[in-house]
Parts: structure tokens; C-alpha cells; sequence
């Protein structure tokens, strides 16, 4: 008998709260972003990382993000095992209503796990959240359906601006210390120098003494025309190659893994990409 009162209140719940805004926790803030631009104010997004201060490869979740899980009607995560911290702390229950973005677009752990670099796979996650909202809140449809247009128009506006700054610094050899802005390198035609010296900056690893050897040797000779890292991320080693670079007049050229304030992902990409264009042009 009070299963059944326990059900019947439950249900009424969940009906009177149709309306109510769509909770949406994103781990990080560009597909939280993503989330707010096609849901607008039908969603309430949280955004677990969001400070650019945070290390995203180290962190830890608080129990404050546990309870908003719970709670949450999408949770969207990158995956490839960039967030692992955020996907086990997830319930059971909420399962189903897991975006896992590499998952989505065919990425797995081993691949460069900073996604969303790559316009296509922004993109196609925005394809995928306007869907699932619009099948969870059928009311507004069309506002979702046009809000995705208007984004993905957006998107072809950006990648026309990248494959048009291709066309100005296409096979020019950069370097990185870690492979947070690889698709973007990659989308711009970029030749891009020490990447097993960056994958193991990304893997937590000391780099091996001939990948150190061989990154500053391109320092030295000047073989690189832009030196990129990671202004959220540090280390002896890195901080040691950037002093490098500067003293060789290499323009060094700050990226981020997660989207500064009050921006949004489009300008946040396309500021980024000018900065570069910029160092490598001068
Ligand atoms: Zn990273």
C-alpha cells in the first residue's frame, strides 16, 4: 500500500514538473555551452569544469556534483577516458541519459581525447542534444530545431574560417607541449612537430630524454615557426622548453582545455586560431 502512494506521488511529480526547465550537467563547460546555445532557457546546464585555473587531467569531483547528478536529466561527458572521474560517479539510474561524446562520434581511449578541437564532432554533439531534448520536451521542438540550425550555421561559419586560414599557414612546422589543440593543427594544415614528446605530457609521463633532445634542438635551430602549450596545464619540462623559445624569439602561443568566461565556444575557437595566425604571420 505505500509502494503504491510512493508511485502514484512520484508520478504526479514528474508530471507537474514537464514544464520545469530541463537540468542538464555537462563535466566540461564547451559542451555545456553547446547544451545552452540549442536548449536556451528551457535548460538549467551546470558545468562541473568551468575554471581555467583547473587542471582537467587531475581533477577531482566534489560531492556537490554527485547530488546534481542525480537529479540531472542529461549528463554529458567527453569520454575516451578524458573524464573518467565524472562517468563512475555516475548512478546506474541515470544511465540512460548519458551523452558520452567520443562514444558518439566513434573515438576511443587512445585517440587525442581533446575532441572538442575538431568542429565535426562539436557539430554532431549538437546534433545529438537538440534530438534528445527535443524528445524529452516535445512543447518546444521547433525552438530546439532552430536553435540547432542557427548553431550549426554558426559552425559552417568557422570552419569556412578555418579552411581560410589553411589556405594562409598550411604546411608551416609548429610544435606543442601537449596535444590540446591537435585537431584544430590538424584541421589547419599544420606541420606538427614532437608528438611523442606531447603524448607522453598528456599521459603523465616523462618525456624520453631523446623526444626532449629532438624538441629542443627545433628551439634551438629555430625549425619551428610557434611554439603552442597548455595555459591550464604546467611543468618543469614545459616551462623549461617555453623559456627556450623565447629566448630563440619562437612565439610561444597560450591554449586553453576548457572555454574561458563569458565567451562562447565559436568566438573561443576562432579567437585561439587568430592568435596563432597571428604569431606565425609575423
Ligand atoms: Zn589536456
Amino acid at each position: 500500500m505505500k509502494a503504491l502512494l510512493i508511485g502514484i506521488v512520484t508520478g504526479f511529480i514528474a508530471t507537474a514538473q514537464a514544464s520545469e526547465p530541463i537540468k542538464i550537467v555537462a563535466a566540461e563547460n564547451f559542451y555545456g555551452d553547446v547544451a545552452e546555445q540549442i536548449g536556451a532557457n528551457h535548460v538549467i546546464v551546470t558545468s562541473v569544469l568551468n575554471n581555467p585555473d583547473q587542471d582537467p587531467h587531475i581533477f577531482e569531483a566534489s560531492p556537490s556534483i554527485i547530488s546534481s547528478l542525480q537529479s540531472a536529466s542529461m549528463i554529458i561527458v567527453n569520454g575516451a577516458g578524458y573524464d573518467a572521474w565524472m562517468t563512475k560517479l555516475i548512478p546506474e539510474s541515470r544511465k540512460p541519459d548519458l551523452l558520452d561524446v567520443a562514444s558518439l562520434t566513434h573515438k576511443s581511449k587512445g585517440d587525442n581525447p581533446h575532441l572538442w578541437y575538431d568542429v565535426d564532432v562539436i557539430s554532431q554533439t549538437a546534433d545529438e542534444i537538440a534530438l534528445r531534448l527535443m524528445a524529452k520536451d516535445p512543447d518546444h521542438k521547433v525552438e530546439y530545431a532552430e536553435n540547432r540550425d542557427r548553431f550549426q550555421r554558426t559552425l559552417q561559419a568557422l570552419k569556412l574560417h578555418i579552411s581560410t586560414s589553411a589556405e594562409k599557414i598550411r604546411g608551416l612546422p609548429v610544435t606543442a607541449s601537449e596535444p590540446v589543440f591537435g585537431y584544430m593543427a590538424e584541421a589547419l594544415r599544420l606541420d606538427m612537430r614532437n608528438k611523442a614528446f606531447q603524448l607522453a605530457i598528456l599521459n603523465n609521463a616523462e618525456p624520453s630524454v631523446s623526444d626532449i633532445i629532438a624538441f629542443e634542438d627545433d628551439l634551438k635551430r629555430k625549425k619551428v615557426r610557434a611554439f603552442l602549450y597548455n595555459s591550464q596545464v604546467s611543468s618543469p619540462t614545459v616551462s623549461k622548453l617555453k623559456a627556450l623559445a623565447e629566448k630563440n624569439h619562437i612565439p610561444t602561443v597560450g591554449v586553453s582545455e576548457t572555454e574561458p568566461a563569458n565567451t562562447k565556444y565559436q568566438d573561443w575557437m576562432t579567437f585561439q586560431i587568430d592568435a596563432l595566425i597571428k604569431a606565425l604571420l609575423q
